[in-house]
């Protein structure tokens, strides 16, 4: 409990400095980018320079985006929804990435769940953030099955993938800022996944093992 409280002190600090710091880079960085792709088209010679330039403000620019979910200044939505019908959603979008992975992704969904209530983009920010990681733990591909089931109070959404697992002591700095393990990873994803699950009284679980796979499971209450 001591941890969970730590994290998230931490978070609502770092929330509020980075939705801010994230706004106001965020306009010289469009222009940045206009002007090097307008360089680019010039110069044939130093082609590969402008590349490497456009593909590390790429990543400045995934990283500004998470952080500015953190903020709460965002404007919530919040609307009852179906959770199957953005789970579909978010499985058209990652449908391709899937598929390069090698990786089928599996769903079970009971019919008739209870309407939760939620911001739709955000929710789905949380789904695609769950998945991606899912879809990059499977080195060599296989099944990610995808489980929506209604409780008594509300909604239950597992992601079971067949990846890497987590081991006991990397399991407890899941969600810590920065916190990865990827080459190209941000470290951000879960941390503003469990932002928004937090905003939407809702709870999630992670269950790991080695070589196994990883387990994570959603609570969102009804509407
Ligand atoms: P990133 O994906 O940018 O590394 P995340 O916050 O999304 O950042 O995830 C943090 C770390 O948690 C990952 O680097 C990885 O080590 C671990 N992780 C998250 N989900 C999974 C999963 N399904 N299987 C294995 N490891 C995972
Ligand atoms: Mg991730």
């Amino acid at each position: 409990a001591e941890e969970l409280l730590r994290k998230s002190e931490k978070l609502a600090v770092v929330g509020e400095l980075a939705a801010g710091v994230a706004h106001e880079i965020r306009n010289p960085l469009t222009s940045i980018k206009g002007f090097i792709h307008l360089l680019k088209e010039e110069s044939d010679e130093r082609k590969h320079y402008f590349d490497i330039m456009e593909s590390e403000l790429e990543r400045i620019n995934l990283i500004v985006d998470e952080f500015l979910v953190l903020g709460k200044p965002q404007v919530m939505n919040f609307r009852q929804k179906d959770v199957s019908t953005l789970l579909k959603d978010v499985m058209t979008l990652l449908d391709t990435q899937a598929i390069l992975n090698n990786v089928s992704l599996v769903s079970t969904f009971e019919p008739d769940l209870p309407l939760i209530r939620c911001d739709e983009n955000q929710l789905k920010q949380v789904f695609i953030n769950i998945l991606k990681n899912a879809i990059e733990a499977m080195g060599t591909g296989g099944d990610i099955h995808i489980h929506a089931k209604k409780t008594e109070n509300g909604v239950v959404i597992q992601f079971v993938d067949q990846g890497t697992g987590i081991s006991p002591e990397r399991l407890t700095r899941l969600g810590e800022p920065f916190y990865s393990t990827k080459e190209k990873g941000t470290g951000l994803g879960l941390m503003v996944s469990f932002k928004i699950i937090e905003s939407h009284h809702g709870e999630i679980n992670i269950k790991s093992e080695l070589n196994k796979g990883t387990t994570v499971e959603l609570f969102f209450p009804k509407a």
